[in-house]
């Protein structure tokens, strides 16, 4: 605001042609409004007092005397009135202005009549007055109450921006998409930033920058939304070198005087440590100390995880309580050290024994238990188990000598043996008990059906001897359909009728043949036998059928197999074009270069290749690509319930459109249910093999079902 030239209101008259009674008005006027205004305008000489010729009413309002008492050489002089710590200054700026004739403007104190101070700012102007004197005009205003507020807002700014500098959490407003409007020093330190300035440079994009779970700024945004704020909101985030750590965050929406979004604002701390207390804490409460394996507390999580598990794929979860047989006998006689680097070392065979699905958890003392998943035969739980015995069994060094271990496990299957952790834990620990009566390191079921079977084993390999030598093996055939069901192809199953012990299924054998050798004479007479049938079907077929054989690993990598199979070919009069091997991934996982040279001669020989129950194992693309397959077969457990459970039918879908997409056959097995095979139909699957087309049978069944359907399956009728 520019101020009005003070020698007004000492009226001079410039415009000589004025009427007096507009002079007379003009001074009228003038001298309302000098002395209406809050303030006090002045006319003083310039002399060492400011001797005053004229002040307005304003004056009484701001020094507490009336006009009058300042008037004159007499007069209280505004020397006196200005604060003495001020005065030099005051001084100096009417001095210099007096000088050059310029304007001044000067703020100071005064101490009023009652002793009070009041801040003032004062304006003015050096001029000759009429009789060409020199005064000083001006206007002194009282500028007390804006100049408290100023120091006020100044303080407090200062103080806030102290806390800001220098807190401990970091400080940040931020927009709605995620760029920074202020970030403080501690927020620079947190997120591993030099100065506020860098991070706010560098870090423009909090919502994919900054959280190290992606969705997690959406939560936030969602959370303010819906409260307005967030309080603890904890996440992972990036630091500016890549490391990650945790934060909490505390914010809220500033709004505009209208309600308007203007940002977030809020603080941060970092709280990795306390993350870190808390996980420590936890793996605390839920791992034995002295092996690392999960305790009691975790053990009953993993079960449940299981046992869902298994319900929902059909599977056998087993649980396997396991009591060192001679611990105790160690633990007195050697000593606390030397029974804890035994249970250390029993820890880490009983780990290496499973798969990382599995777990090894330590109950205390020198019990563990073991849950299993994913076992779809029980033969396949027996042989893990004695490869656990086995595995204890082996010498341990102790104290310098040689000890050997053994080990009494009980085992409970679920679902036959219970339907919650602590039933199954129950029934294991009695197994456990009837393993011990039987004179230790043994395995017993809690189901006497399963014992029998395990004991079974033991006289079966003698059987089996027996029954080579008399061929007594036999083979079914499972047809294989193509959209329209038409029969194109069967797979050979091996069947074996035992006068004592009856039926005995593969699924129990052929674990039995592979550990004991048995399997390269077993596999030869399935093979003399479904060629010998594929040789007389030949004969009545102008196609000829594919004809699929189930070839175990072991005996994949053994050694001349090709020439072997080769051989039988030959000997058999079946062109190799006309057969396929059905192996499984498990051929894969091990010397992969020898697998896939066998492959190669394989296929050089002229033979169909199909990977047997994919999706069971690891079934990784690298493979697929690289090693020469014609065919996959997905497994059973992806084709069972796929109707139920959008999970399986999503694996099953991904699984066929991997096939797909490298350009395999893919066959379905395990196809129970029409609706299983519309489904693997529409999703593009090229064969189907399972009980709703046909059981395997034998092959005279099989030679009528060709002989009576014409090869085609029609669809069974509701
Ligand atoms: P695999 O190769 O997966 O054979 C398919 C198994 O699923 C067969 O059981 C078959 O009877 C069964 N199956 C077929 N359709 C259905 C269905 O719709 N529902 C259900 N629940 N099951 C169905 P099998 O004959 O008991 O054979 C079991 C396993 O034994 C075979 O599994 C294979 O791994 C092995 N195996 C059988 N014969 C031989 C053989 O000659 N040599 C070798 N190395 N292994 C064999
Ligand atoms: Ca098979
Ligand atoms: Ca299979």
């Amino acid at each position: 605001m520019d101020f009005f030239v003070p020698s007004f209101f000492a009226p001079r008259h410039r415009r000589a042609s004025l009427l007096s009674t507009e002079v007379v008005n003009r001074s009228r006027v003038l001298d309302t409004l000098v002395n209406n205004l809050e303030g006090m305008a002045y006319r003083c000489l310039n002399d060492a007092h400011w001797t005053m010729v004229f002040v307005s009413q304003g004056c009484a309002e701001l020094t507490g005397y009336a006009p009058a008492q300042l008037l004159g050489p007499n007069g209280v002089s505004w020397a006196q009135i200005t604060h003495p710590d001020d005065l030099p200054r005051v001084r100096g700026a009417v001095q210099r202005a007096v000088a050059s004739g310029q304007r001044f403007a000067v703020q100071y104190r005064i101490t009023t009549l009652s002793g009070q101070t009041r801040h003032v700012t004062e304006r003015g102007v050096a001029v000759h007055d009429e009789h060409n004197v020199l005064v000083v005009e001006g206007f002194i205003e009282d500028i007390t109450q804006t100049q408290g507020t100023r120091e006020a807002l100044e303080h407090a700014e200062l103080r806030y921006r102290h806390i800001f500098e220098h807190a401990s959490e970091g400080i940040f407003q931020t927009t709605r998409d995620g760029h920074y409007l202020a970030a403080n020093p501690a927020l620079a330190r947190i997120y591993g930033y030099q100065t506020p300035a860098t991070l706010m440079a560098d870090l423009s994009d909090i919502d994919r920058r900054l959280y190290a779970k992606p969705g997690r700024r959406e939560v936030f945004h969602r959370l303010m939304k819906a409260q307005g704020q967030v309080l603890n909101f904890e996440s992972e985030v990036y630091r500016r070198d890549g490391t990650r750590i945790w934060i909490s965050e505390n914010a809220h929406v500033v709004r505009g005087s209208h309600g308007e979004f203007l940002c977030y604002e809020g603080t941060v701390q970092d709280i990795s440590e306390r993350r870190h207390y808390q996980e420590q804490l936890e793996r605390h409460a839920n791992h034995d100390l002295l092996t690392g394996l999960p305790n009691r507390v975790l053990l009953g999580d993993r079960i449940a995880q299981g046992i869902a598990r298994a319900t929902r794929l059909g599977y056998y979860l087993a649980l396997v309580f396991i009591d060192l047989d001679n611990f105790k006998f160690i633990n007195d006689s050697l000593g606390h050290a030397a029974g804890d680097e035994l249970l250390k070392e029993v820890a880490l065979r009983l780990t290496g024994c499973l798969r990382s699905s599995d777990t090894v958890a330590r109950l205390g003392g020198d019990e563990f238990v073991l849950v299993i998943n994913d076992h779809y035969r029980t033969s396949s739980v027996i042989s893990l188990l004695e490869r656990v015995l086995k595995d204890i069994g082996r010498p341990v060094m102790l104290s310098g000598r040689e000890f050997q271990v053994g080990a009494s496990l009980g085992v409970a299957m679920f679902p036959s043996d219970g339907d919650d952790a602590q039933l199954l834990l129950k029934h294991a620990d009695v197994a456990m008990y009837a393993a011990k009566d039987r004179g230790r390191n043994n395995f017993q079921f809690f189901t006497r059906e399963l014992n029998r079977q395990a004991d079974e084993r033991l006289h079966l390999e003698a059987a089996m001897r027996t029954a080579l030598e008399q061929g007594a093996f036999e083979v079914h055939y499972q047809p294989k359909v193509d959209h329209r069901r038409r029969i194109v192809g069967v797979e050979a199953l091996a069947r074996w009728f035992h006068p004592e012990l009856g039926t005995v299924g593969p699924d129990r054998f052929i674990p039995i043949a592979e550990e004991t050798g048995l399997i390269l004479p077993l596999t030869t007479a399935i093979l003399r036998l479904a060629l010998a049938a594929a040789h007389r079907w030949n004969h009545q077929r102008e196609v000829p059928l594919r004809l699929a054989v189930n070839l175990s690993p072991q005996l994949f990598l053994s050694h001349d197999i090709v020439a072997h199979v080769s051989a039988l070919l030959r000997q058999a009069q079946v062109p190799p074009c006309q057969v396929e091997l059905e192996i499984t991934e498990s051929v894969f996982m091990g010397d992969s270069e020898r697998a896939v040279a066998i492959l190669s001669d394989f296929k050089a020989l002229g033979v169909g290749l199909a990977m047997d129950d994919f999706g069971t194992g690891y079934s990784s693309l690298s493979y697929l690509r690289r090693f020469p397959l014609d065919t996959i077969k997905i497994d059973r457990s992806l084709v069972t319930g796929l109707e139920h459970e959008e999970e399986v039918a999503m694996i099953a879908r991904a699984a066929i459109s991997l096939g797909k997409s490298l350009r395999k056959t893919v066959v379905a097995e395990g196809v129970e249910t029409q609706a299983q095979f519309d489904f693997l139909r529409y999703q593009g699957c090229d064969e189907f093999q399972g009980y709703l087309l046909s059981r395997p049978v034998s092959e005279e069944q099989l030679t009528r079902l060709l002989l009576e359907t014409g090869g085609v399956i029609a669809p069974t009728p509701m």
